[in-house]
This record gives structure tokens, sequence and C-alpha cells, in this order.
């Protein structure tokens, strides 16, 4: 029998620390969140008593469909969009490659661009490779700045008539910089109005502001792990009568739209969590800012490079580096400590320089030398001080010489 026990389960107090015992800090939270303990609560219940089939006709099928319709309705609110708008995925990759996939089948010879950002996650990068091979379409790459902030006069002159979709994210995985996608959107509507537009908001939630009326997109997707639900389950907005095919076919589920048995805990775990993520957002970003208030002046302080525009930012982000020295050797000195930071996006491999930052103008030893650090609203001063001086410690004993 396979018994899966934690790999570090000890509760350490203050005083233990003290005494030389390690706290654990993790601050890799744009790779994955830790899941609250109200979430887990939540679906531990519906696992223990309504575990039912939501598609099945007897009572504990309809207990199930009731706990996921009310999930819908909540997390639809505090989107402000209809509840049949929100359909339940596996996570913001099945929904990109779910929209992108979808729509492609509807190029034609008049229609078939693809406008897509340089920065934008490998979900929308490689997909949109795949589906113009397939479909033999274009793909426009839209450039950013050296702040990586997506260029509008660049977007204008590529928009025309023959755009399907557009695909951008409102905030970047690896270096937390927000776009303009108000203003993006308006110019999708007024220069290509016939054209789909998709924003990946997987690291916007729960960390900062989204108007959906005033962003205005055709789909809009998001992922429950990122903002302390589980793993696993995710949703795509789309705007009434605006996705065209199913990407996953089998049952009726999610009116037809996407087949499979629905995972209702994770899902009333998402909704939960989303909750809980908007319940006090105001305050957890102004905690968040702080911190990477806090980390950028240890960075300048220690001679590094502070990659993230802060003044445009995720509040819970700071790409940092420290020319000379490897981000993963960092990110390995620092793990052995007990400190979990980032190279870029979790998804790439550690020897890769990053297309974010090659995308933004940075090369050599910088783009080498780039750490992520990623806070949470769980994020404490106390592991925010022991990883500066971690930070410090670690660095001097890397030979880093500013
Ligand atoms: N989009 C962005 C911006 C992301 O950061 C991620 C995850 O890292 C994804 C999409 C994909 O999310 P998931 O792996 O949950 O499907």
């Amino acid at each position: 029998m396979l018994t899966i026990l934690p790999r570090h389960f000890a509760i350490i107090t203050t005083d233990q620390q003290q005494e030389g015992f390690k706290l654990e800090v993790y601050l890799d939270n744009n790779a994955t969140t830790r899941v609250d303990d109200e979430v887990l609560d939540t679906m531990r219940l519906i696992y223990i008593y309504d575990y039912g089939n939501p598609n099945s006709l007897h009572r504990k099928g309809s207990d199930a469909a009731q706990h996921m319709e009310d999930s819908r309705r909540i997390l639809a609110k505090l989107l402000g969009v209809k509840s049949k708008e929100i359909f339940f995925t596996s996570g913001a990759t099945e929904s990109i490659n779910w929209v992108m996939r979808s729509v492609a089948r509807l190029a034609s010879e008049k229609r078939n661009k693809l406008i897509i950002g340089a920065v934008e996650h490998k979900a929308v990068l490689k997909t949109a490779h795949d589906i113009a091979r397939i479909h033999n379409l274009d793909i426009a790459i839209l450039p950013v700045d050296e702040k990586g902030v997506y260029l509008l006069d660049e977007l204008e002159k590529k928009l025309d008539e023959t755009v399907l979709l557009v695909a951008l994210m409102s905030a970047n995985n690896e270096v937390g910089t927000l776009q303009p996608v108000e203003e993006i959107s308006k110019l999708v509507r007024s220069k290509a109005p016939r054209a789909f537009l998709l924003v990946d908001a997987v690291q916007s939630f729960g960390k900062s502001k989204m108007d959906l009326k005033a962003w205005n997109p055709d789909f809009l997707v998001l992922s429950a792990h990122k903002f302390h639900g589980p793993k696993g389950i995710g949703l795509l907005y789309a705007r009434e009568g605006r996705i065209p095919f199913p990407l996953i076919t089998g049952g009726e589920q999610e009116r037809g739209f996407r087949a499979g048995t629905q995972n209702v805990p994770g899902i009333v775990g998402m909704a939960r969590a989303a909750e809980l993520a908007v319940k006090d957002l105001e305050k957890n970003i102004e905690k968040m800012r702080k911190f990477q208030k806090l980390i950028a002046e240890k960075v300048e302080t220690l001679g590094g490079v502070i990659i993230t525009p802060l003044n445009n930012s995720l509040p819970n982000t700071i790409t940092a580096s420290f020319p000379g020295i490897l981000g993963h050797h960092l990110l390995n000195a620092l793990s052995l400590e007990k400190i979990y930071v980032s190279t870029h996006s979790a998804c790439s491999s550690s020897e890769s320089t990053s297309h974010v930052l090659e995308a933004m103008g940075i090369k050599g030893k910088i783009a080498l030398g780039a750490i992520r650090i990623s806070t949470s609203r769980m994020t404490t001063e106390e592991e925010i001080s022991f990883f500066l001086e971690t930070l410090e410690k670690v660095l001097k004993f890397l030979g880093f010489d500013r």
C-alpha cells in the first residue's frame, strides 16, 4: 500500500527557530499557492458527504449539482458576469487550449491572423503555433517595451479585418508587469470588431483589481491553484454565445460544451478560494506591496538589479538579478536553506533563458542571474526577514561581487 506523507510536517515555533530550527519560506506563489485551510475544510465536506455525480438524477446527485451551481453563481457574481457564461475546466491551460483550438476552426482565408503577446505563457504561445500549423494561420507577435508592457502602437498596426483572435495576458507571471487591458480591448474593438479577445487573467485574480466590464473580453481564463485554491480546476468565462465548439467531447456536462464528470469538490474549493481572495483584497495588496518594497530595498543594497517595474506590477512579484551569479545556483542555494523562489516560469527548464526577459531586451548576465520572488497574502513578516537575512548570506557564500 502506498502511503503519502507530507515531506515536512513539523510545526516549528518561534522559540524553536531561535534554537536553530529552520523556518520554511515559500516565495514561489506565482507557480502555485498553498490551499487555504477554509477551502480544504469546505472540500472535505463535499468529498465525505456530497460526493455524488452532479449529473445523477437521485438526491445525492442533485445535492452535488446544487453545490456546483451555487459555486458557478458565486464565481459569476465575483467576476460581474452571468452564471451561464462560466464553464468549469481542469485549469487555465485547458481553458486557453479550448478557446484557441475552437476559435481556429472558424478561420477562413480572409480571417486567419492570430495576435499573441511576446511575453505570454507557454499555454498560449505553444498552442498558437500548433493551431497555426493545423489551420494555416498567420501569427503576429506583439512586442513589449523594456518594462514588459505591450506596445499599443504596434498592436494598432497589426489590427485589421483579417484578425481572428487576440490572446493577451493581464499580468505577467515571470516579472509581474501589468498590461493595459482596457486600452488593448478598446483598440481591438475599434480596429478589428470581428476579432475575438482572450484575456489570460491567471496572475491577476486575488492580487490586483480586475474590471471585466472595462476589459470587455470575449474569453477570460483563471486557475484556482494560483489563488489558494486546489490544483486541477479552473474556469473559462466565455461571453454568451461566443464559444463555438467543445474541446472535450462526450457527455452533456457543462451544457454540452465540456464533457466529463465535473470535479465538484474542486469547483466548490475554487469558489470558496475566490471569495477569500477578494475578501480583503485591498489589505492584502497593501501587505504584499510592503514586502515587495522591503525586498527591492535589500536587492539594491546588495548590488542587485531589479527587473520588475515596481510602479506597474503585481504587488506580490519581484524579479531581480545578481549578475555574475546564475539564477538557478541562487535558487538551489536558497532551497538548501528551505527558501523557495524560482528562476523564471516553473514550466521552463533551468538552463534556458526566459522568453519574457528576452522580449524585454534583457540579456546576458542579467537574464542568467534572474530570480523571481513571489509572495502571497499568507506570507509573514517573519518569513520576509528570514529570507532577506539568508539572501545576503547565500550571495556572500556564492561569491557575489557587485
Ligand atoms: N497563464 C499564466 C499567466 C500562468 O502563470 C499559468 C501558470 O503558470 C497558466 C496560464 C497555466 O495555468 P495552469 O498550469 O494552472 O493550467
